[in-house]
């Protein structure tokens, strides 16, 4: 495939004046066109209507998917609607599997998946209501924190132009497809683990290493008194699930 495709179709936007709207209906139809689902690989299709629910479904596996498009970079945070309303979503787990379309000069430079299991409250930051000025007065939006999103739950499909075949992005959703079967309580200790190891930007670590973020981790998580063991059961946890190695005298690789 040549790098064209990465650019959008602008012809499909000229009616319309917003740059945001513009922006909404061009990555829509680029997702629509070349988009896949990361659990099988089909296509993906477009609800009609603006429907409340997700933007994309895949036909085969009737996930939902929603899209967030930004200019540049996702930095640490974008905006995720409505609060309520993804807190309901949350708790109801009617949340759909979020898209990140990153583009410039209107073409696509990355994109990725997040699965929705990854999705916790804490990912969830409430913004101030609107002022009583405001057009919608009293409203209480939220942002996505993408930076507490590990690494391993960013399902790259482009990463800075270069593409990911589907087999490669289906192995990656397999990889943590084990956080799906998590209650939240023990899914928030994992995740919290498994972003200590991505802090240490290494691929071979030490329990010592994961050790430095004990007094971290308990301001998080004030009421347990032993989050050494906790730290040594969420290794141990993810071993069994074949998202790193033990190799021997306290020493792990990231697979
Ligand atoms: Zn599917």
């Amino acid at each position: 495939m040549n790098e064209d495709f990465l650019a959008f179709n602008v012809d499909l936007a000229q009616n319309y004046k917003s740059e945001s709207q513009r922006i909404r209906i061009l990555s829509e139809k680029w997702l629509e066109q070349y988009g896949s689902c990361p659990l099988c690989g089909g296509p993906l299709t477009k609800y009609q209507n603006n429907k409340p629910v997700a933007d994309f479904f895949c036909t085969h596996c009737k996930e939902d998917f929603e899209l967030k498009t930004k200019k540049k970079s996702f930095g640490l945070k974008t905006s995720g609607g409505a609060y309520s309303k993804m807190i309901e979503r949350l708790k109801s787990d009617r949340v759909p599997h979020f898209f990140f379309l990153v583009y410039q000069d209107y073409r696509v430079k990355d994109l990725f998946c997040v699965p929705k299991y990854f999705f916790t409250e804490t990912l969830v930051e409430k913004r101030k209501p609107l002022s009583a000025n405001a057009q919608r007065s009293g409203w209480t939006g939220c942002n996505i924190l993408t930076n507490k999103i590990p690494n391993s739950g960013k399902i790259f499909y482009i990463k800075n132009r270069q593409c990911f075949s589907i087999k490669d992005i289906i192995t990656n959703y397999q990889n943590t497809v084990f956080l799906k079967e998590q209650k939240q309580c023990s899914k928030g200790w994992l995740l919290d683990i498994m972003l200590c190891i991505d802090k240490l930007n290494k691929k071979e670590f030490c329990l010592n290493d994961l050790y430095q973020f004990e007094s971290l981790l308990q301001i998080k998580h004030p009421k347990n008194c032993h989050i050494k063991d906790k730290i040594r059961q969420q290794l141990q946890f993810l071993r069994n699930k074949n998202y790193i190695e033990f190799k021997g005298s306290g020493t792990y690789k990231l697979l």
